[in-house]
């Protein structure tokens, strides 16, 4: 099993070919285009394009608060964005990655619209790195700096629609060469390198901001799969990716031996005149036909035990838009009477091993879909696996597009050649981000935080934060508490979002008042609930810090009443007063007047 992973991630701030920022939203302005494929300089045409160019598509694109002329390709790109490609450069860095001299930007066909160029610019930064996991280095190939696509807002056979708010904003794509052993790797070496993705300063962090596409290969064929949301996913495709090869791989041998052919369509509407299935009904009346076709030895193999072919090929249909598709191993079902099963059957003289498709559809589409179907069928009989799919939302994948060829790269002539000098160089060093390992080392040696804390840190992805904070106010529990106990509960409770520049005004605070951390916490929660300007804690009664006359006016009452002793004095203390004080004082002070 050989397995390969993409990682691509955003970066907030600008987007990568204009100063439009990577925030905003969509807006009622649209503009339409529609796509032409052309050959590519060796006069071929890419497989993949090919096929998108069937489906023929109108591409509506709504703009939005941040896009202008270069989202539109109505102006050339700008200069690349400087912190984006800074960024690439440290992340490479801390891959271990050769870095170039020279950034040269390339054009990538993309056909299905979700470019309006009709094709996205992409630049090498890093190669030939590593990244250290339990079970040896996986080698990282390449890491470029790329701009994400227009974000896809509904589709159906005849457009697509998109927006313009996620066109252009820069991305990073870190891709390892296929030296992954199983699924628990392929989720580890995500992990690792997630982590230094998510520790970059500018990582946009917003739902969908990572993007993880896998490469599957057990022997029939690379697949590329696209679009794995989660982490967890990963494992779960894989494993999903290896029950349906392997229940191919049995398919077809017993097809290999038997044979297996798909006959020609037949229109069989007539036998649907008078339906109760409602299904079957609504397609005529909107125009379409009722198609049926056999296929040889299949019965028991489209939808039985492990066998699934008859998704296989009604994937092949829903690309092209026709929802409707079913097979025998389904009927009785979708509301069709014996009777007419019955006539579909003796129709197409189907045999005792033989299964049916079903498809409606316009008659204009049924060659085409047949065409597809056979090449698709006789792909899965040679086990050449190869293609493009994509993750679907439950840990499952399935039929996208054929795998894109060589072609679809060519030299983007509207960006000058970058040269990476030492300037950028040292910058990027300064950025390098660390490896989990050297964070929880750090976290527990250096700190002297427990497991749990460090855990809580490095899973939360606090440590750049916590590091900050550290800065302002140096008692690295008080700061693990906060951020990991406090903030949480009171975002929870209040329903807010303490940012991290309030959290520093309050330290910056703490420090100069000698709060401890049950001050921090009070002012925490008065600075949530009452929404006040943060320099008016320090005049609040209930924060002002006692004097030192206030402190021993309480101690000297202290030990006249009561039996107190270095060790409870603290507690009796509070009892005294609602102000805050800063404890080691009145221990200090606690001490003179005692001697
Ligand atoms: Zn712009």
């Amino acid at each position: 099993m050989k397995i390969g992973l993409e990682i691509h991630f955003q970066l907030k701030g600008s987007k990568l070919f204009c100063s439009c920022d990577t925030e905003g939203e969509k807006t009622d302005f649209v503009i339409e285009r529609k796509m032409t494929p052309v050959m590519s300089e060796m006069g071929e045409m890419d497989s993949a394009v090919k096929y998108e160019y069937i489906r023929n598509r109108k591409f509506i694109y709504h703009t939005s608060t941040n896009s202008c002329l270069v989202e539109k390709d109505d102006e050339p790109p700008h200069n690349v964005d400087y912190n984006a490609l800074k960024t690439a450069i440290a992340l490479s860095m801390g891959l271990h990655c050769k870095i170039v001299d020279y950034v040269s930007f390339m054009r990538k066909l993309v056909i299905d619209g979700s470019n309006t160029s009709g094709f996205q610019r992409t630049g090498i930064i890093g190669m030939n790195g590593y990244i250290k996991t339990s079970k040896g280095n996986v080698n990282i190939s390449t890491i470029t700096l790329e701009e994400d696509a227009a974000r896809k807002i509904m589709e159906n056979e005849e457009k697509a629609e998109y927006s313009l708010d996620r066109l252009g904003i820069p991305l990073i794509e870190i891709s390892t060469e296929p030296d992954i052993i199983n699924q628990e790797h392929a989720l580890e070496t995500a992990k690792a390198i997630g982590y230094l993705v998510m520790s970059m300063d500018n990582f946009r962090g917003e739902v969908d901001s990572i993007r993880q596409d896998v490469n599957f290969s057990m022997g029939y064929g690379r697949v590329e799969i696209k679009g794995v949301s989660k982490l967890s996913f990963i494992r779960d495709t894989v494993n999903y990716e290896i029950n349906r090869q392997e229940s191919l791989n049995e398919i077809s041998r017993i097809l290999k031996i038997k044979g297996c052919e798909i006959s020609n369509f037949s229109d069989i509407t007539d036998i649907f005149k008078n339906t109760e299935s409602s299904m079957i009904k609504k397609a005529i009346k909107s125009g379409k036909s009722v198609f049926a076709a056999r296929i040889t030895n299949v019965n028991h193999l489209m939808k039985y035990n492990n066998y699934h072919l008859g998704k296989e090929l009604a994937d092949v249909a829903k690309n092209m838009g026709i929802g409707g598709m079913m097979h025998s191993d389904e009927f009785p079902g979708y509301g069709i009477s014996d009777k007419e099963l019955n006539n579909v059957y003796n129709l197409l003289i189907k045999g005792e091993n033989d299964g049916i498709i079903i498809v409606l559809t316009y008659k204009n589409n049924i060659d085409q879909l047949l065409s597809l179907l056979r090449s698709r069928l006789n792909k899965i009989i040679n086990m050449d696996l190869a293609e493009t799919r994509a993750a679907t939302g439950n840990g499952e994948t399935r039929y996208l597009r054929p795998l894109p060829g060589k072609e679809r790269m060519y030299p983007e002539t509207d960006v000058p050649l970058f040269e990476i000098n030492g300037n950028l160089l040292n910058e990027a060093r300064e950025i390098i981000p660390e490896t989990m390992e050297e964070v929880n080392s750090k976290l527990n040696n250096e700190y002297k935080l427990s497991n749990i804390e460090s855990d809580g840190i490095i899973n939360n992805n606090l440590y750049n934060t916590f590091v900050k904070l550290i800065k302002i106010y140096n008692e690295p529990r008080t700061i693990s508490r906060l951020l990991l106990q406090t903030i949480p509960e009171l975002n929870k409770k209040y329903n807010s979002k303490i940012g991290n520049e309030d959290i520093i005004k309050i330290l910056n605070i703490a420090k100069n008042a000698g709060w401890d951390r049950s001050n921090i916490e009070k002012a925490l929660e008065i600075f949530t609930v009452k929404k006040i300007n943060i320099n008016e804690l320090i005049k609040m009664d209930e924060l002002k810090s006692l004097n030192d006359d206030e402190i021993k006016k309480i101690i000297a009452k202290l030990i006249n009443n009561n039996s107190i002793t270095e060790k409870n004095i603290i507690p009796s203390f509070k009892k005294e007063t609602n102000s805050t004080f800063n404890a080691k004082k009145v221990i200090e002070i606690y001490k003179k007047l005692k001697n």
